[in-house]
């Protein structure tokens, strides 16, 4: 068949981008559309979206630190003193004393040499694979690893194999056929690396990576290993140190990514590790190279973010109770929760139409939950997701456990 010429527009010029808007008719037919929903109110417990008041199940702010006093303040201290804008990329004239300071207490705060930010949890894992894994090297990726980590790889000239979710026992079978058999391009010759990714905590199912036992198989075949620690940075470990800290590998795992952006309630990412790899990042590393920095309210309240974690630690034992109350309430009730280990609760739907739906009639309860759907999920694996925060009183949480309840019923999701 031959494509089909652009449609006309109401003003007679041919529409080149014409197919976009059938696309967008598919998506929404297959009930696959996603529109965006506006906030007008901070980002807290209660939001209001859409002119509506509602309670918040779906940030992924943890802690309640996008609205913490400490971090207001240093904000607008930072701007005040700097101005609001950093002006360069940082290897050119926008690497201020504020950029510099972060990353030293971050990497005092994750026992690593170094630290290097960058302006998203996203930038830092398309920077930092293509640096580390290249021609010579492999680089072997779960299954459900997130968007940015595939994006990396991609961007990276590094082959890649996939193992299957958490499956350590095949992760090991690939290493030891890896080391075996060596580059099949360049006649077995040995990689020079075999680098190990993983999420920490999985950002669709909650749950958590077995760290542990990647970590022996990495060390039993000369791999490295990289943990993203987006969603355990302020959640899992001492004072929200992440998932090497939760299972005691400090020292054990040479790359580790984290993110500002969501427990830390501001905006970044940032590589942890030795100092050659910050050394390296910083003459290679594309997003950080060719990309402005952090302005300076937003690098200075990442600090503050990092002096909260140290000194109120009861927000982390907070987010662990509400956690611990709101996934056993749901499961109670008799909603399947999914593998879910951590504040992440995805409250499981099947199809698509379902899971849009039971969002639709959370709203109208007064609940803002998401229905996650394909492609972020698989097409059978549709989802409402939640997130509990410090910040939810058990009452805001009775009231959000009252709507699922009503609504799972009517949608014949549990009985009784
Ligand atoms: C959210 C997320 C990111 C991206 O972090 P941002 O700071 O929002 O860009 C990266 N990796 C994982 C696993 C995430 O969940």
């Amino acid at each position: 068949m031959t494509p089909k010429a652009p449609k006309p527009t109401a003003g007679g010029r041919p529409d080149p981008l014409g197919f976009l808007a059938d696309e967008i008719e598919e998506l929404k037919r297959q009930n696959l559309y996603r529109p965006m929903r506006v906030l007008s109110s901070p980002q807290a417990a209660e939001v209001v979206v859409d002119g509506k008041k509602l309670i918040s199940l779906s940030s992924n702010n943890y802690l309640g630190l996008a609205t913490h006093p400490k971090l207001k303040e240093a904000a607008l201290a930072a701007t005040r003193e700097f101005g609001v804008g950093s002006g360069a990329v940082r290897t050119i004239a926008g690497d201020m004393t504020i950029h510099e300071q972060l990353e030293t207490e971050l990497a005092a705060f994750k026992h690593t040499e170094a630290v290097l930010t960058f302006q998203s949890g996203f930038a830092a894992n398309t920077g930092v694979i293509p640096v580390v894994a290249g021609e010579n090297d492999l680089i072997v990726s779960d299954a459900l690893n997130h968007a940015s980590i595939i994006d990396g790889m991609r961007m990276s000239k590094a082959p890649r194999v996939v193992f299957p979710h958490k499956d350590t026992t095949v992760l090991r079978e690939l290493l030891a056929e890896a080391r075996a058999n060596g580059r099949v391009d360049a006649g077995g010759q040995p990689y020079r690396l075999i680098l190990v990714v993983t999420d920490g905590v999985f950002s669709m199912d909650g749950d958590i990576a077995p760290l542990p036992e990647i970590v022996a198989a990495a060390e039993e075949y000369g791999a490295a290993v990289m943990v993203d620690d987006a969603h355990a940075s302020g959640v899992l470990g001492k004072n929200g140190r992440g998932t090497v800290d939760h299972f005691g590998l400090h020292g054990r795992v040479d790359i580790q990514v984290g993110t500002l952006s969501k427990a830390l309630g501001v905006l970044g990412g940032y590589v942890a590790g030795s100092r050659a790899l910050r050394d390296m990042l910083i003459q290679r590393a594309r997003p950080f190279l060719f990309s402005t920095s952090h302005p300076p309210a937003v690098a200075a309240s990442c600090l503050a973010a990092v002096h909260v974690l140290l000194e109120e630690p009861e927000l982390i034992d907070r987010l662990w109770a509400n956690t611990i109350y709101f996934k056993g309430k749901l499961r109670d009730l008799g909603f399947d929760t999914g593998a879910s280990e951590t504040p992440i609760t995805p409250v499981m739907m099947g199809d698509s139409a379902t899971a849009v739906r039971f969002s639709r009639r959370l709203f109208e309860e007064g609940v803002f939950a998401q229905a996650v759907v394909y492609p972020t999920v698989a097409l059978d694996r549709a989802r409402i997701r939640t997130i509990v925060t410090a910040e939810h009183s058990k009452e805001q949480l009775d009231r959000c456990l009252a709507a699922f309840g009503k609504v799972g019923r009517e949608l014949g999701l549990i009985s009784g």
